[in-house]
């Protein structure tokens, strides 16, 4: 069986690649909410020049999708990061129809991979017409999300958008997951119980429906 990388420690021989040249490059970086984007930040914010793309169109339901950009940009704004953030036009209904035929995955199987792909296409899509210079997400803080899957997704997807470079991070390593809870909790943020999806939505008020 093939060995997990370890991510993070890729991100840090880069951070340190960038210090050494003295430049400070363009980072498109996805952004799925505030409380995920907590630590990513904290790490990353000494080395670039950084853009928010918040593409997340398969929250559900739309009400839960502002709410989590809405928390996000309340969380730059108390932490005074003057920090552009670009949301996309959401459409849930046709994001859904590249998940229907796994809807019954549990979640961090193949569902998510597509879910994954699709966000992470966008995000080199806007990145590559744009001119940023690399392209990541912060999604690896999740305790639920695959770093392995992730960065294979972008390392692979990254071919196609030759001047973008892939971010590589697992931003749940080094206690990244729990430090982040100390910041949501001083800052009083919004954390969602689910992953985003309608699935995971059903999920999740199935497992509580007799709390
Ligand atoms: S559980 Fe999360 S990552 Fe998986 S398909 Fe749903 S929203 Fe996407």
């Amino acid at each position: 069986m093939e060995n997990n990388k370890n991510y993070q420690k890729l991100l840090e021989k880069e951070l340190e690649a960038i210090k050494n040249s003295g430049k400070k490059p363009k980072l498109l970086i996805h952004a799925c909410c505030g409380p995920c984007f907590t630590i990513p930040y904290e790490i990353i914010k000494d080395y670039f020049d950084i853009t928010i793309l918040y593409n997340n169109s398969n929250i559900y339901p739309k009400e839960e999708h502002d709410r989590r950009f809405n928390e996000l940009k309340k969380y730059l704004s108390d932490i005074d990061a003057n920090i552009t953030v670009i949301p996309t036009t959401y459409d849930n209904e046709k994001y859904n129809l590249d998940l229907e035929p796994r809807a019954s995955d549990k979640e961090g199987h193949e569902r998510c991979r597509i879910c994954f792909k699709k966000r992470l296409k966008e995000g080199f899509e806007y990145a590559y017409k744009n001119g940023f210079d690399y392209f990541g997400t912060v999604m690896t803080i999740s305790r639920y999300k695959n770093a392995q899957d992730i960065n294979k997704i972008g390392e692979s997807l990254q071919k196609d958008y030759p001047t973008v470079k892939w971010l590589y991070a697992d931003f749940k390593k080094n206690d990244g997951y729990e430090k982040s809870l100390i910041i949501i909790k001083e800052h009083e943020m919004y954390f969602q119980e689910y992953c985003g999806c309608k699935y995971s939505y059903e999920a999740y008020q199935n497992k509580h429906k007799n709390d």
